[in-house]
């Protein structure tokens, strides 16, 4: 799967982490580049606000992430309970995406 989320899956992600506007002045949030007064903080899918805001989450819940190397073009995520009974991956050429889609996952099997 190589197609970029949807702003709407995007936004389904961020309210799942309940991660709260962090206001710094007037103008806007910390976190969002846009200036709006939306419920979720809906930052860039990037490896910085993934492993910053998101990974806390799936911590929570019992389980670890991990980078593996599969091919040279492109990246894999695993993110498995600490006592390896569930597993969740992401492969993707970008590293960011291979995250998400291991975090998004697990989003998905914990509804
Ligand atoms: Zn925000």
């Amino acid at each position: 799967m190589n197609k970029e989320p949807t702003a709407e899956q995007i936004k389904v992600f961020w309210e799942w982490v309940e991660l709260e506007h962090n206001w710094v002045n007037y103008k806007g949030c910390s976190r969002c580049p846009a200036h709006t007064y939306i419920q979720v903080c809906t930052p860039p899918i990037d490896l910085n606000n993934l492993f910053k805001y998101a990974a806390p989450k799936v911590f929570e819940l019992g389980y670890r992430v991990k980078m593996e190397s599969i091919c040279e073009s492109s990246f894999q995520f695993v993110v498995s309970k600490l006592d390896e009974s569930i597993y969740h991956y992401g492969h993707e050429i970008d590293p960011a995406l291979a995250l998400f889609r291991a975090l998004d996952e697990v989003r998905e099997a914990s509804k």
